[in-house]
């Protein structure tokens, strides 16, 4: 990609000037424009077109041409733009039934948000109201959100080690170790019995378990299959409820419509954000069970946004999930899942740098290792609070120059296509990834 060829456009210096850039230190921050879009593409200023096999940070399941979504969201805005969350809206009532209908198990009742990170908040107070307990137990290696007692949930290697200027510190949040058999020296069940220890240990304090099924920016954590339900079980034998954060595995990613169901697990609360409207609107729910969502008939719950449940976005929730319905979004994550999986294992065979494949459907991920034999990854840089590893961001600044566009994270090339996705496409983006990698064998 012959990225920015004249130099900073008009639109690209007034954003570098007057925005500031998120996750970043400011002299990091230098956004190339983006003028169009189509299909699983989008299209710079400069003409370049960039097959975008990251869906944007895990978002854009649909691709950039569900015009049905558009079209939803176009009509509400000339109905009723927006009422205030008090009123009941033809939108929000069809999308509450229709997620009481594909989340599993007992889920039923929703509350709406406009952010993964205050889907997850709600989350914790719901759970903290019903069971009277305060502490969240969450993993080292997660993400579930920005605000404070998300981000104090969150562990993430590149933050635990940071101040609490930088990593908050909300009273109550216990981590325990994750299900990464490639890189922890617990192997997953060993993982499970340290949880189930803890929660002991933290004498019934806890009301929930937070955990992602799978785990997305901190390395696309592929647990055994057994490993939720048990999890579940260990929580609920605590007295602690599951809360699943299906912000980036929800919608279809994993082959199933949410990653809890493709491991049997019945969640008590699941949290969600990204593929609920195909980012084409943000909006973000938490889904809870008859019985908690009873608990509150009587008590407050005592939490809401201005634009929670917003008639637009709930419109584009609606015609979004009609669209994984109808295009069978779901089959084809399953189906074209299971062909990137043979290519990434096949590059993984052929670049020493790859140390491990990991993921299920279209939620993929490369881990890099700088030596194989004893799984050392590459230095992350010394002064980006946020940043990958300088070799990660070789490896993705080299595919984005041969036109195709991979999230980097934790040393792990995260490979999430739309759901559209096709094997030509597929092709595509594994030829330009497996050039890439030539960088860091
Ligand atoms: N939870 C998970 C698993 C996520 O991946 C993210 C964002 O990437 C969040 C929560 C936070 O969502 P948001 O950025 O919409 O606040």
């Amino acid at each position: 990609m012959a990225n920015r060829q004249s130099g900073r456009n008009e639109i690209e210096r007034l954003d570098r000037e007057y925005t500031l850039g998120t996750w970043t230190r400011q002299r990091d921050f230098d956004p190339t424009q983006i003028v169009d879009t189509n299909g699983p593409r989008i299209v710079t200023a400069d003409g370049d077109s960039i097959l975008d096999f990251s869906s944007q940070y895990v978002c854009t399941s649909l691709g950039y041409d569900a015009e049905r979504v558009s079209d939803a969201v176009a009509e509400q805005i000339r109905t009723v733009p927006y009422v205030n969350p008090g009123w009941a809206t033809e939108p929000r009532a069809r999308l509450s039934e229709k997620l009481a209908e594909i989340t599993p198990g007992p889920l039923k009742k929703t509350f709406y948000s406009t952010s993964g990170t205050e889907a997850n908040e709600a989350a914790f107070k719901i759970a903290r109201a019903y069971t009277g307990k305060h502490k969240i137990l969450s993993r080292y290696r997660s993400y579930h959100g920005a605000t404070a007692a998300s981000l104090s949930a969150s562990g993430d290697p590149r933050r635990v080690a940071q101040g609490p200027e930088i990593q908050p510190e909300v009273p109550g949040m216990v981590k325990g170790p994750d299900p990464y058999a490639y890189g922890s020296s617990l192997d997953p069940d060993e993982s499970l019995e340290y949880i189930d220890e803890m929660l002991k240990l933290e004498g019934g304090t806890v009301a929930a378990v937070l955990v992602e099924p799978l785990v997305g920016s901190n390395g696309v954590l592929t647990p055994p299959d057994d490993y939720l339900p048990r999890l579940q079980e260990i929580a609920h034998d605590h007295g602690a409820l599951l809360i699943c954060d299906e912000v980036m595995t929800g919608f279809g990613r994993t082959g199933e419509w949410f990653a809890s169901a493709l491991y049997d697990a019945e969640p008590d609360i699941i949290t969600m954000a990204k593929g609920l409207t195909g980012s084409y609107q943000p909006l973000a729910a938490t889904t809870v069970t008859e019985e908690i969502a009873e608990y509150f008939e009587d008590t407050l719950l005592n939490q809401g946004h201005t634009f929670a449940g917003h008639p637009t976005a709930c419109a584009a929730g609606v015609a979004a999930i009609e669209t994984y319905e109808e295009e069978g979004l779901v089959e084809n994550a399953r189906e074209m899942g299971q062909y990137l999986k043979s290519k990434l294992d096949s590059l993984a065979e052929r670049h020493p740098s790859v140390g491990e494949r990991r993921g299920v459907g279209l939620h993929q991920g490369l881990e890099l290792t700088k030596s194989t034999d004893e799984r050392v990854p590459f230095e992350q840089r010394e002064d980006k609070v946020s940043s990958t590893t300088t070799v990660l961001d070789e490896v993705g600044a080299r595919a984005l120059d041969n036109g195709v566009y991979f999230y980097t994270s934790v040393n792990t090339i995260v490979v999430t296509p739309p759901l559209t996705i096709t094997r030509d496409e597929v092709d595509e983006a594994v030829d330009a990834l497996d050039d890439a990698l030539r960088l860091s064998d």
